[in-house]
């Protein structure tokens, strides 16, 4: 491309070679698309250029893009201005961004849902109930002399009492969405030669294809990434926590304390096969208070009596036989890794909420109705219903950005990864 003028011609691909402006070096032969606006990403004209992917080539591309005049894009921003030029809400955008983060193919499908307008499709309808709500009591206001009818406000509370129901049920999926999208830190406990790593291990084995290696926050400990059911799941394996001679040290308490801080979920182990010793009492004092599940491993040996006492506690969430060994009761073991922490059906049809944000304008919302619905019921002013009802639809809105303060706006878009 050595005129400057040079204007190609729009939506097609073309080949070109690129030569650096100030040399005349040929840097690289490159697709180049011209997008005229409106139809682009953003809604404005852009170029993009496909190189080849040698990281000196790209950066030597970029610095001369960057020398005539153009910036970096800030994180976010081709996001931004899609949506400030209308090309997708608020939710979309944010779905990009988690689309770009999924760990799973689950959190995928969740997220290109949400980005074909799924989550705004549902809450359209709820909204226009409350538009359809606001209209009588707002002439009620305006036609004072006129009291509203016992009947009307029965209607508007019956109203009212199903979209705080739905609300609440879309705000319950949040339990399984926040997983989906966040992933739970699971943690493997026990004093040394119960079988930690083994059991790491076998719970990785099913999962090869898609393990990802993630370094381990600590030399002493091993972290994977596994899917189970569609949730992401980082599995720390403490097997590293054990030292040498100072038998309090040996027991690495005080690391162990910081690992189970640490994680959602703990994996408590016990050696079936052998007494159980102050030791594993000592390990399951810190484990008691914090969700766990308790593994009675090496099940395929003749079980020692006494462990089939194992202390548990309310946070026990279940006790599974296994054998690392063999690979049996591992499903079960699976199984109680998740089952409490889903609500729904992830890989159903059905939308989960997957974000804070939106989670917290639910909740919001819901307050709100439930006040305006008591307000009514307690045939207080209708300008007082009224507050709480406005809020309602304020949230909502905000959701999709209709009514999403700057501020708000900005903290979002600082989440992305630059160049999106
Ligand atoms: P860690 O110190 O807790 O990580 O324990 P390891 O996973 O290193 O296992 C300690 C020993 O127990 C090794 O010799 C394993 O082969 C053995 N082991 C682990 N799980 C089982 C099991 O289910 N059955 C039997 N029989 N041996 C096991």
């Amino acid at each position: 491309m050595r005129n400057p003028s040079f204007v190609p011609e729009p939506q097609k691909v073309r080949l070109t070679t690129i030569h650096d402006p100030a040399t005349g070096d040929i840097v690289d032969r490159a697709l180049i698309t011209y997008f005229k606006a409106p139809h682009s990403f953003t809604g404005e004209d852009i170029i993009e250029l496909s190189c080849h992917g040698s990281p000196v080539l790209l950066r030597n591309m970029l610095d001369i893009i960057l020398s005539l005049n153009a910036r970096l894009a800030e994180p976010g921003e081709f996001t931004l201005r899609a949506l400030g030029h209308g090309r997708l809400n608020l939710s979309q955008a944010e779905a990009i961004r988690d689309l770009i983060n999924a760990k799973t193919k689950a959190a995928v499908h969740q997220a290109q849902r949400q980005l074909g307008g799924e989550l705004s499709r549902q809450l359209q309808p709820l909204k226009d109930i409350l538009v359809e709500v606001i209209v009588p009591l707002e002439s009620a206001l305006e036609f004072v002399e006129d009291d509203l009818p016992e009947v009307l406000i029965d209607e508007i509370r019956s109203k009212l009492s199903t979209l705080g129901t739905r609300i609440a049920q879309l705000g319950d999926t949040f339990k399984s969405g926040r997983l989906l999208r966040d992933g739970m830190k699971v943690v493997l406990i026990g004093k040394p030669n119960v079988g930690k790593s083994s059991v790491f291990n076998q719970l990785l084995v099913q999962d090869r294809a898609i393990v990802t290696a993630v370094a381990g926050t600590t030399r002493d400990s091993l972290s994977e990434g596994i899917s189970l059911s569609g949730i992401p799941i980082l599995l720390t394996d403490t097997a590293g926590l054990r030292t040498s001679e100072d038998p309090i040290e040996n027991l690495g308490v005080e690391r162990t304390r910081t690992a189970i801080a640490d994680a959602d979920l703990i994996i408590y182990l016990i050696d079936r096969s052998q007494s159980l010793t102050s030791e594993d009492s000592a390990v399951f004092e810190a484990v008691r208070q914090n969700p766990h599940i308790i593994a009675l491993n090496k099940s395929d040996l003749p079980p020692f009596p006494q462990s089939a006492y194992a202390p548990t506690s309310e946070e026990t969430i279940a006790v599974v036989n296994i054998s690392a060994k063999l690979g049996t009761g591992l499903d079960d073991l699976r199984a109680a890794i998740i089952h409490p922490f889903i609500s729904h059906n992830i890989s159903s049809d059905g939308l989960l909420v997957t974000d804070a944000r939106h989670f917290d304008l639910l909740k919001r919302t819901g307050d709100s109705l439930r006040s305006s619905h008591e307000l009514l019921g307690d045939r207080v002013s209708e300008e007082l219903v009224l507050v709480g009802l406005y809020d309602a639809l304020r949230c909502l809105g905000e959701i999709t950005g209709e009514t999403t303060p700057d501020d708000v706006l900005s903290a979002i878009f600082a989440t992305f990864c630059i160049g999106k």
